[in-house]
């Protein structure tokens, strides 16, 4: 039996009903055994690994419901010719001719980077979204063994797209499919059917796509009007907007991911609502290319379901939760909002992420996952259930951890990750990352 016991912690359990106590998790074969007073779990211990909080706070592992890790290496990177003026020239001059040079060398070490960064925030699930254009069979297999290295839960699909070609999209779809198949049973692996978006997917990929992911019982992973030019190309199609087109055309199923969704109309939202689909804000991402931002407090009004990723801006969705909060304060002009939002951004995170990999992730619970996180902060106020978003937004956020067991293994411990060098994980990164510049 392998039992690891987090005690003498002040307790988050997250969850429905959210519950903060003096005491600590007991970890049993990868699943919460209990969580309560140290005196009440020292009777269950057998032989546990004992993990000493010293008082800090313990929380469930985070989720990041978008993320790139293949973005890495664009970190410093100028784009091609004169800086890029929009949404569409980001793509043209940076993101696309970096996926072009990606090779499966390059693919590892920059996703270490960023597996790194996300162990040291505990956030202990990543839902990934990957192009390498240059390199497409075998990438998310790489993906899946840099996020087996660092023992983080991983969800993967490649993006299908039509702008580099036939050959790069059928590559494309064949690679979520094998995916698929090679993931199915790893616990730790969840796969998806990826797309890039509407504007680069003709109408026959987009059949192709649906048949495909429909017959694999796999969830799309797709970004939708991100900004103004995909919502404009669908209405040239004829649609009302880039999610009716991608709906129509049968991508937008249960449990897909539209991402975005800043082009967006209430009359769109009906038709994610109704496929029982989500939406994801990325705010850091939206500010950082200029294209406006989704309505997350009337989308959540109106009944959807919203969840929060990064986009490869970083690995801390805590950041985002705390971008969301502050850019709604923002555009709203009204500081009383935002926070029953962020905490619906969390609770959907967790949604999606359970229904995704079919266990309880995000909360400490009996039965659920045993991702646990010891985060290096001693709360300075009272802490109760009703302000953990103030300890979250104000406080914590900034907080590395200190402690991550995930599915019951401990990962980082004492600020250490376990079993890797990070000095190694730096210094290939810097190699390969000349070697990709060289070649964009
Ligand atoms: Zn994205």
């Amino acid at each position: 039996m392998n039992q690891i016991w987090i005690r003498n912690g002040l307790v988050w359990t997250g969850g429905d009903e959210p519950r903060v106590l003096s005491g600590g998790v007991l970890c049993q074969n990868g699943i919460i055994e209990a969580v309560g007073p140290d005196s009440e779990l020292s009777k269950t211990t057998q032989g546990a690994e004992v993990i000493d909080a010293g008082g800090r706070l313990i929380t469930p592992g985070f989720i990041n419901a978008h993320m790139h890790l293949y973005s890495t290496f664009a970190r410093g990177l100028p784009p091609k010719g004169l800086p890029p003026e929009n949404f569409v020239e980001i793509l043209e001059q940076l993101w696309w001719p970096l996926d072009r040079v990606l090779t499966l060398e390059n693919l590892e070490p920059s996703a270490e980077v960023a597996l790194l960064d996300a162990l040291r925030a505990g956030v202990t699930t990543i839902i990934d979204h990957h192009a390498s254009n240059g390199a497409i069979e075998g990438s998310l297999d790489v993906l899946a063994r840099a996020a087996a290295k660092f023992g983080l839960r991983l969800s993967t699909c490649y993006e299908v797209s039509d702008r580099d070609g036939q050959e790069k999209m059928t590559a494309g779809i064949r690679e979520n499919l094998r995916f698929a198949r090679a993931a199915k049973d790893d616990p730790m692996l969840a796969a998806m059917f990826g797309l890039h978006a509407s504007f680069t997917l003709s109408d026959d990929t987009l059949g192709a796509c649906a048949t495909a992911g429909r017959e694999n019982d796999l969830p799309f992973h797709v970004h939708v009007a991100e900004a103004a030019p995909d919502a404009e190309d669908a209405r040239r199609r004829g649609y009302e907007g880039a999610l009716t087109r991608l709906h129509t055309r049968g991508v937008i199923t249960g449990k897909s991911l539209a991402i975005h969704c800043v082009r967006t109309s209430p009359e769109e939202w009906k038709l994610l609502k109704k496929a029982g689909a989500y939406a994801i804000h990325n705010p850091q991402s939206n500010m950082n290319n200029a294209v406006g931002t989704a309505p997350v407090k009337e989308m959540i009004a109106a009944g959807l379901r919203v969840g929060i990723g990064t986009d490869g801006m970083e690995a801390d969705v805590r950041e985002e939760l705390r971008a969301a909060f502050l850019l709604g304060h923002h555009l709203t002009g009204d500081p009383r909002t935002m926070w029953a939002e962020v905490d619906s951004l969390l609770r959907t995170n967790r949604h999606i992420a359970s229904g995704l990999f079919g266990t309880r992730l995000g909360e400490l619970k009996k039965g659920a996952a045993a991702d646990v996180v010891v985060y290096n902060y001693r709360p300075p106020t009272a802490f109760e259930p009703g302000n953990f978003l103030g300890h979250l937004l104000f406080g914590f956020c900034r907080s590395p951890a200190r402690d991550v067991v995930v599915a019951g293994r401990t990962r980082l411990l004492s600020g250490q990750p376990v079993d890797i060098d990070t000095a190694e994980v730096a210094a290939r990164a810097q190699e390969e990352a000349r070697k990709l510049w060289n070649r964009f």
